[in-house]
């Protein structure tokens, strides 16, 4: 792919704007334009909805958003250094770019749009999990976003995906499955990125479940906390720390207490929820 817009390259960005890539913000600027095009492909009609970025950097992905059509795109940068090169991005889609300085971490993305938003990111490693934990986690459903397109370091996106039987299942499969349809739709090879990470990353999309089960969220996010902490032990073992008649609870879930974490669906993690839920 030649250009998608008339900005200068994103390496002479890089350049003009001395972003040496620092590894304590996570950075690792996706430059191929290939492939930022395909993630924004991949997000479907932006032409209605507000995109929301978490770590534009130097703007690729943000370019190949608004370049794509979107309506509107409110991203969050933690590093200063980015905001004169996400300024000229700003001016040159007449102001469709709104940048926030600051921890996405203290944002509510909810806040940050009237109407429909889509969260679109190539996420900083070290806080892309915490993050996607709040959007699943909302008290309302659905939520105030209709889908997530993430990139995560592959290990990450295939424990989001996990289900039981799988060796990456676990408390954050059993968290966005509860809720979420999940699917990876491809992967990166680390040469994509500038610098190169030592792993494969991956683009993992979410789509709020229309009628997930209905289910305590404190009560689940708890039991799936103890159940997966010890997933070595019997639920009998890794639960008796929530409530001392742990067995009966997980009996009255319909569940055998010498059955350890991996081997419980979803559906039996909200049972758990609700049983332990009870005084
Ligand atoms: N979107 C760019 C791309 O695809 O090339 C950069 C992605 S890079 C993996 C992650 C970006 O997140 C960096 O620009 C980094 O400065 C930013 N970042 C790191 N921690 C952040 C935080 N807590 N809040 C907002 N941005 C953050």
């Amino acid at each position: 792919m030649a250009q998608i817009d008339d900005l200068p390259p994103l390496r002479e960005v890089i350049a003009e704007h001395g972003l040496d890539a620092r590894k304590s913000l996570g950075q690792n600027f996706l430059l191929d334009l290939n492939l930022t095009s395909r993630i924004a492909r991949s997000a479907g009609d932006l032409s209605d909805c507000t995109v929301v970025e978490v770590g534009p950097g130097p703007g690729g992905l943000t370019r190949a958003l608004l370049a794509a059509g979107a309506k509107k795109v409110v991203a969050i940068e933690k590093d200063t250094r980015c905001l004169p090169a996400l300024a000229q991005i700003s001016e040159h889609y007449n102001g469709k770019l709104e940048v926030i300085e600051g921890d996405a971490l203290k944002y509510n993305p909810a806040e940050l749009a009237d109407g429909p938003i889509k969260i679109i990111a190539n996420l900083p490693y070290n806080v892309g999990t915490q993050l996607l934990l709040g959007w699943l986690t909302t008290e309302e459903w659905p939520p105030f976003w209709s889908s997530l397109t993430l990139m995560f370091q592959k290990e990450v996106a295939q424990r989001i995906v996990a289900q039981t039987g799988d060796k990456a299942y676990g408390r954050l499969g059993v968290l966005a499955n509860w809720r979420c349809h999940t699917d990876i739709l491809f992967d990166l090879n680390p040469k994509a990125f500038t610098p190169p990470p030592k792993v494969t990353s991956a683009v993992v999309q979410l789509h709020p479940r229309e009628k997930p089960l209905g289910c305590p969220l404190k009560a689940l996010e708890r039991v799936t906390a103890h159940a997966f902490g010890q997933r070595r032990k019997m639920l009998r073992a890794s639960l008796k720390g929530l409530k001392p008649d742990a067995e009966a609870r997980i009996e009255a879930a319909g569940l055998k207490p010498t059955a350890r974490a991996e081997e419980i669906d979803v559906t039996g993690f909200v049972a758990l929820a609700h049983a332990f839920d009870k005084d």
